[in-house]
């Protein structure tokens, strides 16, 4: 994906929840894509104010929600920590790295999440399926900066 196209993308995505892209958001929007490290909101913060120095924490704050309420980013909780932002929309489940403190984007196979929801009583209907991991991780690369 090009970038034009992510943009259209933010545009199209942000109008069709009857939300306007705003510059605010759309810079919001390419920090989470740049850097795919599970951001929470005071490190999307650090690395928008670089970019828009007058922006505060609470429009930080209303962006990560409005690209939330449109799909286009997901959040992603671990209990007792602040709230983090992923912008790989697939299917995944996470890997937290107890040491490092790091998150990482495990990719499930369609049929693995076929099984998880066959589990499913008879009448249940997941919407979405949490999955995560906690240990230690090898030395696993970075997250790509390139969108998967
Ligand atoms: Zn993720």
């Amino acid at each position: 994906m090009t970038p034009d196209t992510q943009t259209a993308t933010l545009s199209q995505r942000l109008s069709g929840s009857g939300l306007r892209p705003t510059p605010q958001r759309e810079v919001v929007y390419q920090v989470i894509l740049s850097k795919r490290d599970h951001p929470t909101a005071e490190e999307v913060f650090d690395r928008v104010k670089a970019r828009m120095p007058g922006i505060s924490l609470a429009t930080v704050y209303n962006c990560l929600d409005a690209l939330v309420q449109c799909g286009l980013i997901k959040q992603v909780n671990f209990v007792r920590e602040p709230t983090r932002y992923c912008p790989n929309l697939h299917e995944h489940a996470h890997f937290h790295d107890e040491a490092s403190g790091r998150i990482h984007d495990i990719e499930i196979p369609a049929e693995v999440m076929d099984r998880l929801r066959a589990l499913l009583p008879t009448g249940f209907a997941a919407t979405s399926v949490d999955l995560s991991f906690r240990g230690a991780a090898g030395d696993a690369p970075d997250p790509p900066d390139s969108p998967a």
